[in-house]
Order: structure tokens, then sequence, then C-alpha cells
């Protein structure tokens, strides 16, 4: 008998073999990412078995947030483990980002720098502050960002799911912002059943929205949402809004022929997310997953 880990690991490495196989331009990021969920996975079920407190939330009958995203509680040790196992991976993936990776496990092993800091600053959104860590480190702002976001991913989906769990029911929410943590979505989905959800950028909470209109503004406007796709890839479009000149990405599952793991789906379509621009419409994807 597989184990739940197990088998979302065998998930997440089907679906990166599936869409490799159509777009080889995606093998190298592919593997990075396969690597890197495979470290979450395994640190998730740790995570799981110690999980940090839950933070106060605020009324659940409110059309606000539960929280914000400075308020998760996360294991600093456990986050700072995550962080110098995720970039030693990354140190030999071949990816644009192996010597920043090096350089960051090299400085934590060094205690060059707290990683605690550098957490606290992506929590409270205080990018000066991780500014000047990758400075006095010597790598880019936007890799120690990405590293650090990586790091407490387990943490921060651990909270949210049972957040999620003990204040949805029931709970009308059909906004553009994720319910618990209030922050833009990274993707939309359509389910088996035809109906449309977002997941957030930042905690990866799923919530349903309505299936007509813009996801983010819920504007009706008429003639204000467009979308656009290609034939050779089915499953995925590019739904735009001219009302808040945003766009969101799209998953059908319905035209899905491997698992689907949103976080991959986020990055494997990075080509969409160029033609979007080009468009002139700003995407919703924080900086810390791009
Ligand atoms: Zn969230
Ligand atoms: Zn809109």
């Amino acid at each position: 008998m597989l184990n739940a880990t197990t088998k979302q690991l065998q998930a997440i490495q089907s679906a990166a073999e599936a869409i490799v196989a159509r777009r080889p331009a995606y093998r190298q990021l592919m593997a990075f990412y396969g690597d890197l969920f495979q470290l979450q996975t395994a640190m998730g079920e740790r995570v799981a078995a110690d999980p940090p407190p839950l933070p106060e939330f605020g009324e659940t009958d409110r059309s606000l947030p539960l929280i914000s995203p400075r308020d998760f509680a996360i294991n600093g040790d456990r986050a700072a483990e995550l962080l110098k196992s995720v970039s030693r991976r990354a140190e030999t993936s071949g990816s644009d980002l192996a010597d920043d990776a090096r350089t960051i496990a090299e400085a934590l092993e060094g205690e060059r720098f707290e990683p605690r800091e550098a957490f606290g600053a992506l929590l409270q959104d205080r990018w000066e502050v991780l500014g000047s860590i990758a400075e006095q480190i010597g790598v880019k702002a936007a890799t120690l960002s990405f590293f650090t976001y990586h790091s407490l991913l387990p943490e921060l989906r651990h909270t949210a799911e049972r957040l999620a769990k003990r204040t949805m029911d029931g709970r009308n929410w059909r906004q553009g912002h994720c319910p618990v943590c209030g922050t833009p979505p990274a993707l939309s989905l359509i389910d088996a059943g035809g109906e449309r959800h977002l997941l957030c950028g930042f905690c990866w909470e799923k919530w349903r929205v309505a299936r007509a209109g813009c996801p983010l503004c819920r504007s009706a406007e008429r003639g204000a949402h467009t979308y656009f796709y290609s034939d050779a890839e089915p499953e995925y479009r590019v739904e735009a809004c001219d009302a808040c000149k945003r766009y969101v990405k799209t998953v059908d599952t319905r035209c899905l022929n491997r698992p689907f793991y949103g976080p991959l789906e986020a990055v494997a379509t990075l080509h969409l997310d160029l033609q979007a621009t080009e468009k002139g419409y700003d995407g919703t994807l924080p900086g810390y997953l791009k």
C-alpha cells in the first residue's frame, strides 16, 4: 500500500513528464521543480506531524480574508533546514539559479545571514530587507525570495488547510483574492463538473468562484472579459479583463491527461504569461513564484 506522500510524488512526477513530452523546452525547469516539490512534500509530512500554531483569525461571516500573510506562524528551524536542502539540490540542477543557490547554501552553512530574518521579511512583504540580505551575501534578490518562499511553503500550506477546513463550510466567498490570506490567485481551474476555482498565489488554498465574468474583479461588463488559447494546448487558456487590465491563466482539468498539480502548472505555462504581458495585461503572480 502506497502512502499519501508517495502517491503525491508519483502524481507530480508523471505530470512533469507529460509536460516535458509535449514541451521539451521545459525539461530543465521541470527537473528542477520536480526536485523542489519532492523536498517540499517530504517536509510537508513532518509539518503535519508537528504543525505550527494556528494564528488567530477574524470573523468568518465577513467578506474579509481570515488572516494576512504576516500572521502565518512558522517553525524557523525546519524552514531553514529546507532552505539549505533546496539550495543544495538546486546547485546541481544546471538551471539559471544554480550559482546563486550554491552561494545561499554556503552563506547559510557559514552563518553569514540569519534565515529567520529572511523568512520574517517575506511574510511581512518587506522586500528592502530581503534585498539587503541578498546584497550582503552576493545573490540576486529575486533568487533569495524565491528560495525563501519555497522553504516556507510546507508550513504555509498546512496552516491554510487547517484554517480553511475550520471556516469554509457555509462561507459564501466568491472574491478574486484568497479567503484565507487575501493574496490574488496564481491560477484558475475548471473542475470535472465545469465549476471554476481560483488557487492562491501565496498559500495555495483553492476556492470556488462564479463561472462567468472576470474572476479577479468580478466585472460582468459586456465585452470586457476576453480569453485566448492555442489549439495545441486545449487545457490552457488565458482570461483577460479590460475592466481591471489583469489576466489569470486557467487550466481546464477536463482536458488534462495528467494529474493536476497547481504549482507545477503555474510554471509550465510561463509562455502564456509572456503572451498576456505582450498584450498589455498585468499578471497577479507574485515575484517569488516567477
Ligand atoms: Zn492564500
Ligand atoms: Zn477584471
